[in-house]
């Protein structure tokens, strides 16, 4: 497949899509998307696969709440397994195909080098796979488990308003399609917010230090910063619910952080045939890393960043308009303190 069809390489090697980022249909916008297919991007594919594990969740692997009612090692352990083994597997298929196999080389890749080709002192052991994945499968899904054990043995005890699925259907139901749309907001402020400087130093910078994204990268973050990823899980114990939302939540929140992780604008399947291939939809999460001060949503479900003046819809107009950002703010900056700067922004 010739990825120069769908975009522009430029002399480092990076991947540029030819087609803007688009924004929902009621934004006023050169580059919105349909109805149809804003309504399709909120279920279609990630949302509704990320329900579907949720599901197998609930019936395959969470334990009768009887038992949950007491803090025990076997309901524990089988409910960090199951996650740990679920997220390794969904991680690192993409990561294996991608990035060990390489299997489409670099066609589609947003950064044209691979992180394992460039040691850093950055990282752990001076490698960012290795770093990520540690700082992912030992820090941040532990962090999950731990809320869901908390949340599960707070149902079990009465220390939530627990209400019948079958009384209330279009609610629960409700809740569980729109928590792309919840995270999507909650995460678009905190996120916002750990890009204070000193926040953003002592935590936030963790997940930054991997510019060069990889599917390992998704939950590579500092204790807290996953923390209060998870931590809305927690207002499910507050509103009349199901422990089946909490779970979900926590859920969407794990697997969907590898969506703006993948690092490649297409995935190639080739044993499909010679054009068949999926959009991964993580061109603006990329850019965020690239960028730092762009694009602070996560999946994108409504346009935050547009109405806050953050986008980047991934075009040479989006880099133009970055950098008279820039310029505005760093003019600011020098009219408060009568600095004077070349106002070269190094983008
Ligand atoms: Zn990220
Ligand atoms: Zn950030």
């Amino acid at each position: 497949m010739n990825d120069l069809d769908f975009g522009t390489r430029n002399k480092r090697g990076d991947f540029r899509p030819k087609e803007a980022i688009g924004l929902p249909p009621f934004v006023n916008s050169p580059h919105t998307t349909s109805t149809l297919g804003w309504l399709k991007g909120l279920v279609w594919p990630w949302n509704a696969l990320i329900i579907g594990i949720s599901v197998f969740w609930w019936f395959v692997v969470v334990p009768d709440f009887e038992t949950m009612k007491t803090f025990a090692f076997g309901w524990i352990a089988q409910l960090f397994l199951a996650k740990w083994v679920a997220l390794f597997l969904w991680t690192g298929v993409f990561e294996w195909r991608l990035f060990t196999q390489r299997k489409q080389s670099s066609r589609f890749k947003y950064n044209g080098k691979f992180p394992a080709d460039q040691p850093s002192d950055y990282f752990w052991f001076k490698s960012q796979n290795l770093d990520n994945f540690l700082r992912s499968m030992f820090v941040s899904v532990p962090i999950c488990v731990a809320f869901e054990v908390v949340i599960f043995w707070a149902f079990a005890n009465g220390h939530a308003h627990w209400i019948d699925a079958a009384a209330h259907p279009v609610y629960l139901g409700a809740i569980v399609v729109l928590t792309a749309v919840f995270h999507e907001a909650y995460f678009f402020f905190a996120h916002r917010a750990m890009h204070w400087k000193p926040w953003y130093d002592w935590c936030h910078k963790i997940h930054h230090n991997s510019v060069n994204v990889s599917p390992w990268t998704a939950m590579s973050n500092h204790p807290l910063e996953s923390a209060l990823q998870f931590a809305p899980a927690f207002l499910y114990l507050l509103i009349p619910a199901a422990p089946f939302l909490a779970m979900h939540h926590l859920n969407f929140v794990a697997f969907s952080a590898l969506v703006g992780h993948i690092g490649f604008d297409k995935i190639e399947l080739g044993e499909l045939g010679e054009h068949a291939a999926v959009d991964s939809a993580c061109y603006s999460h990329y850019l965020h890393h690239k960028h730092f001060e762009v694009n602070y949503c996560d999946n994108g479900s409504l346009p935050w960043d547009h109405w806050f003046g953050s986008f980047h819809d991934g075009t040479a107009e989006g880099d133009r308009l970055m950098a008279e950002r820039y310029q505005q703010k760093l003019a600011k900056l020098n009219g408060a303190t009568g600095a004077t700067g070349d106002g070269n922004h190094k983008d």
